[in-house]
């Protein structure tokens, strides 16, 4: 039989639920589990496509093109799983489903309703994951906080499915918050009254993962243990650690969490475990003396989920390169302000030894980006250009060297004379090809002797994809023809996928995003190089 791990979160959200989720499975990994991950997500919309990165944080795109929440990010980079869109659900997906269902006259003029109409249709997709020959245990993270209106039916689902299956193939795991108060006191009440609301649903929770700021003593455990009906071994603390998330793995084991987890599984044969990977990471990390600074030049800076995975691939890129990177991150709209005060600009960028530009969208702070791109070309600053960061390298390659006056991309302006990214559409003149989004996997043809072709060292790289403007292909030669390198075309060459500045450093840009494919044991060979190139810059 198939195991099946609820993973729930109580008292309020961003407590970390996913990065929990992903470090427990990888546990589970490590004991040669074969995992899958699920997220199931409460909010209404379709996918989070859509939503502004400041409700949102990042957009996570899979090899299959989902557009889903960051915690599958977590997953792929905690593990070895495959994942697809069929790894993310939404209320709105599943309202679809069975709206569709409906309309077709499949319910034979049943009423439809929450249960157990909606809750078969959320229960039906994970089994649609879980119950796959190949899969031993299948985690199921449940977006939001126990309580709230809108994650009932997925609670509820959860609490069907020890029912339908059995006590020993179903568990729980609930994530929960302990406070400190003044007087530095830790407060159990929240994480008694979490379970509380849980119980109420119909969920007794096996397993508590205590968030504070410091390691929870043994006495609190047993209080919290005593209080919430679950075994003092299962009470764990997951409290802050100030060196990598990637520890946190390590810090669940110490405590039990995947023998614990196991043994309410009834799982068998799966007794060793070979933790040497994550040691290493963190080992690696400890021991990296040498600081690079590394700038991140955007505009949603503020928030910290925004840029996640090209963080965390910075982060495996400073592994590999023994160093230790500190990401300063840097508001374009700032850069705006200050103009083109060349001695301003060097201030901001005192003591920084690469900049990157991350994907975006729209014209807020583009002229900021502009003029960031400017400076570290001039002054043979290591450069990493991701999707409109390619994008901005071509615009002001554009305007300051083959003197393109007002070049710009046409989303961003209609009336510039050189628009030279552009929609295909607007490119061919013909509406056929439709604005959608250039979503997940495709391939790439690499240039010989080329800073890239060097990094990869392959002929064809596949890598994901998440825009709809392009480098417009009429302006290809008058490019070449003042010195700028391209680097990578679409198999059949209609699109360019990658540029490179010469005579620089290391100035690359790539319209698709490496940073989906990095994880801490492999990290993407770009951001290796780009991270090595800013080490040696810093010397
Ligand atoms: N806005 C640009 C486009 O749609 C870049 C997108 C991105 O950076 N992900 O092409």
């Amino acid at each position: 039989m198939n195991k099946y791990i609820f993973v729930t979160g109580g008292v309020c959200s961003s407590l970390g639920k996913g990065i929990a989720a992903s470090s427990l499975g990888s546990l589970l990994e490590c004991r040669k589990l074969r995992i899958r991950f699920i997220k199931a997500d409460p909010y209404i919309n379709v996918d989070p496509g859509t939503m502004s990165p400041y409700q949102h944080g990042e957009v996570y795109v899979t090899a299959d093109g989902a557009e889903t929440d960051l915690d599958l990010g977590n997953y792929e980079r905690f593990s070895s799983v495959p994942l697809t869109r069929a790894n993310s659900m939404t209320t709105g997906q599943v309202y679809q489903t069975v709206i569709q269902k409906e309309r077709e006259g499949r319910y034979l003029g049943r009423t439809v309703q929450v249960i157990p109409h909606i809750t078969d249709e959320i229960k039906s997709r994970i089994f649609a994951i879980g119950e796959s020959p190949d899969v031993d245990v299948t985690i199921v993270e449940i977006g939001g906080t126990v309580g709230d209106i809108e994650s009932i039916p997925f609670i509820e689902a959860a609490r069907q499915f020890r029912h339908d299956i059995g006590r020993e193939n179903v568990a729980y795991v609930h994530l929960t918050l302990v406070p400190e108060v003044a007087g530095g006191e830790f407060k159990t009440k929240p994480t008694q009254h979490s379970v509380k609301v849980l119980r109420e649903l119909g969920i007794q929770p096996d397993i508590l993962l205590c968030r504070a700021t410091v390691e929870l003593t043994d006495s609190m455990k047993k209080k919290i243990a005593l209080f919430t009906n679950v075994d003092d071994n299962a009470v764990i603390s997951a409290h802050d650690i100030t060196t990598t998330i990637y520890e946190i793995p390590l810090v669940y084991h110490k405590q039990n969490l995947d023998k614990i987890a196991i043994e309410k599984l009834n799982i068998k044969n799966a007794d060793n475990i070979d933790l040497s990977q994550w040691e290493g990471v963190v080992n690696s990390f400890k021991n990296a003396t040498q600081i690079v600074k590394i700038a991140l030049v955007g505009k949603y800076i503020h928030l910290n989920d925004t840029y996640k995975s090209i963080v965390e691939a910075i982060f495996h890129a400073s592994i590999a390169n023994n160093v230790k990177v500190e990401v300063i991150k840097i508001d374009s709209e700032e850069l705006e302000k200050i103009g083109n005060d060349e001695n301003e600009i060097k201030k901001i960028f005192k003591g920084i030894s690469g900049v990157l530009v991350p994907g975006g969208f729209g014209q807020r702070g583009v002229t900021g980006m502009i003029q960031a791109v400017k400076y570290v070309r001039e002054n043979n600053i290591p450069y990493f250009g991701i999707c409109l960061g390619m994008q901005i390298m071509v615009i002001e390659y554009a305007r300051n060297i083959i003197g393109f006056e007002k070049a710009n991309s046409t989303e961003f302006s209609h009336d510039s004379p050189y628009p030279v990214i552009s929609l295909l559409e607007e490119q061919i003149d013909t509406k056929l090809y439709g604005g959608t989004m250039k979503l997940g996997n495709s391939d790439t043809k690499l240039i010989h002797d080329t800073k890239i072709f060097d990094v990869y060292k392959e002929e064809v790289i596949t890598e994901r994809h998440r825009h709809r403007y392009e480098f417009s292909n009429k302006y290809r030669d008058a490019f070449k023809d003042a010195g700028f390198i391209i680097s990578g075309y679409t198999l059949d060459e209609s699109l360019v996928e990658s540029v490179e500045w010469p005579d620089h450093k290391w100035g690359i840009g790539v319209q698709y995003h490496p940073e989906f494919k990095s994880k801490p044991f492999s990290p993407h060979p770009l951001f290796v190089q780009f991270v090595k190139a800013s080490k040696e810059n810093a010397k």
